[in-house]
């Protein structure tokens, strides 16, 4: 019977990943988010790059040498950031106690829940539910512990399930090089590498003194995570006050249409969000910035709402107040702030029966076919460019 049980979610690739929902011809292709600078690294490559040994925290130049044909994208954090909250959302609609430990790991306490096999089943329901509703691949595994399932899941990828019974971790780990323990860098790999210990097995079994008289009380901590043991909790996850989003432009734009056209577009996506999370927001604010890296901010308060219109109002009006007419910009953002959830949708929305019914068809296109299936008004002029 288990004491506990932690499932480890990681979404594979995951910057690239959301590339290949907005591009899906490039599906297929040796992929690298990364940007194109001198000292650009690769933040996230598809797994055909990988093929030719390119890694994340490469420089973007040593992996074009090795795969000349990659494609290299700038990356775009505020799309990430959105994709990986509407994986939150799903996460924190299904589990009792989770924690998310990066922009695409989460970990769920699913001790006490049932058997063991029920824990596991319920798992696998969860990354079908991920993966149907964002289009996202994630590979997860299942332990006692939150090390030896983050450890399974890096066993398990791309794409990937694995089940580690109880009372077998210490098996599972013993094969695996020592470096596939995340507190294991490179230099305590050199060190241990010196001492003949090469395998988790092999440090499972070494001399805690030893150990220690290189890497003080890390030493015995390290034995004791290679025999498969790890007591730290799953730390529940703690909602945010405020979602935002920002672009940077790829060139400065001073076309006033043109930023306001930028301008629907953030607000639109940001207030579907919202609607995803089931929230609503009391205060708008938008972010400017110019060339020389100057910014400018403004924020609002408005009566709670999720709608469009009163979201796009406050914000174009925020933008002509603060918008210097005779510059151009580089970035614009917009977030909405004061959230509360949706207790009296219908309430709040009746004030607009038309607008919510457009909302509520418009919502569920972008959930079928992704945000940007859905473009509005003003902005549906122009293709986007950045
Ligand atoms: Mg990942």
């Amino acid at each position: 019977m288990f004491e506990r049980a932690v499932l480890h979610l990681d979404l594979d690739a995951f910057f690239v990943s959301v590339e290949l929902l907005r591009q899906p011809e490039l599906r297929g292709k040796p992929v690298i988010v990364g940007g194109l600078s001198d000292r650009a690294v690769v933040s996230s490559c598809s797994y055909e790059a990988r093929k030719f040994g390119v890694r994340s925290a490469m420089p973007v130049k040593a992996a074009l040498r090795l795969c000349p044909e990659a494609v290299v994208l700038r990356g775009d954090m505020s799309a990430y950031g959105q994709h990986s909250r509407i994986v939150t959302r799903i996460i924190a609609d299904a589990a009792p106690l989770f924690e998310k430990a990066s922009i695409d790991e989460f970990y769920v306490d699913l001790s006490g829940m049932d058997k063991y096999f029920g824990c596991w089943k319920w798992s696998q329901a969860l990354r079908q539910r991920i993966m149907k509703e964002t289009g996202l691949p994630l590979t997860m595994a299942l332990s006692v512990n939150k090390t030896v399932s983050k450890i399974g899941a890096g066993e398990a990828k791309p794409n990937g399930e694995l089940l580690i019974p109880a009372g077998t971790e210490r098996a599972f780990l013993a094969p695996l090089a020592v470096g596939k323990m995340p507190s294991i860098g490179r230099e305590t790999q050199r060190k241990l590498a010196l001492m003949g210990i090469h395998t988790l097995g092999q440090l499972a079994e070494a001399p805690a003194a030893m150990l220690e008289r290189e890497f003080g009380k890390h030493g015995s901590y390290m034995i004791k995570k290679a025999r498969g043991e790890d007591d730290s909790a799953v730390s529940p996850y703690r909602e945010q006050k405020s979602i935002s989003t920002e672009r940077t432009f790829h060139a400065d734009i001073g076309e006033i249409r043109q930023l306001r056209d930028r301008l629907t577009d953030l607000v639109t996506r940001l207030a579907f969000e919202l609607r995803q999370d089931r929230k609503h927001t009391a205060c708008v604010a938008v972010k400017i910035r110019y060339p020389d890296f100057s910014t400018f901010s403004k924020q609002r308060k408005v009566p709670l709402t999720a709608r469009d219109s009163t979201l796009m109002e406050a914000a174009q009006e925020l933008f002509g107040e603060l918008y210097d007419h005779r510059r151009p910009l580089r970035l614009m953002g917009v977030r909405f702030s004061d959230l509360s959830d949706g207790q009296a949708q219908a309430e709040l929305f009746a004030e607009n029966a038309r607008e919510t019914q457009l909302l509520q068809q418009l919502d569920h296109i972008r959930k079928k076919f992704g945000e940007s299936a859905v473009v509005r008004g003003v902005n549906a002029r122009k293709k986007k460019k950045d």
